[in-house]
């Protein structure tokens, strides 16, 4: 199974998709943590996108092509895939549809719905916890405004490719897994 998990910033994705690549014993990769360690390592790519990443920004799409198409094809050829954070946009969906062959892409799709106002919430409290350099004030409502112009189309792109699940994930972390096992099963 080639698993893709879309959901907003604050969504949960980062944990569900741990929890979840875990449990099924895919290879999860995550597009953000990628970029985060870019940006840590100082590489040159870290430091052309590490300001984007700050304002909440999509960074551009070949360089994320490159970090995330080539462990995607790896992970299809053994134990499949977790991938959260990519594609980010219906034109990062197209790129990687070109580059990769079906037994390649996603085999299913879970959109993690939360409202707004949650949204804004928990990130504003997983900043105390986690101090990333997006989690504050100013950069919340862009994050939230880039997902809903450019990452929320992904939702109807893959609802009309008949590969979506819609879970609900205003709830415990342990419910949210749950309820993401049972649409597998
Ligand atoms: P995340 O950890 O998934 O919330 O991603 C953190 C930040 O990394 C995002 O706000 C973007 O700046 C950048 N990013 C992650 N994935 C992508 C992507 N697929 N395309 C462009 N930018 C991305």
């Amino acid at each position: 199974m080639n698993l893709l998990l879309i959901g907003p910033p604050g969504s949960g994705k980062g944990t569900q998709g741990e929890r979840l690549a875990e449990r099924l014993g895919l290879d999860h990769i995550a597009a953000g943590d990628l970029l985060r360690g870019e940006v840590a390592a100082g590489t040159p790519l870290g430091k052309r996108v590490a300001d984007l990443m700050e304002r909440g920004e999509l960074v551009p799409d070949e360089p994320i092509i490159e970090l995330v198409l080539p462990r995607a094809r790896r992970a299809a050829a053994s134990h499949g895939y977790l991938l959260d954070g990519f594609p980010r946009s219906l034109e990062q969906a197209r790129a990687a549809g070109q580059k990769l062959t079906a037994a390649e892409l996603p085999t299913v799709v879970v959109y993690l719905d939360v409202p707004r106002d949650v949204l804004r919430r928990r990130i504003l409290a997983r900043a105390v916890v986690e101090g990333r350099a997006d989690d504050n004030e100013e950069t919340v409502e862009n994050r939230l405004k880039v997902f809903a112009d450019q990452t929320r189309p992904l939702v109807d792109h893959y609802r009309e490719g008949g590969l979506l699940h819609v879970v609900d994930a205003d709830r415990s972390p342990d419910e949210v897994t749950e309820a993401i096992l049972r649409v597998l099963s």
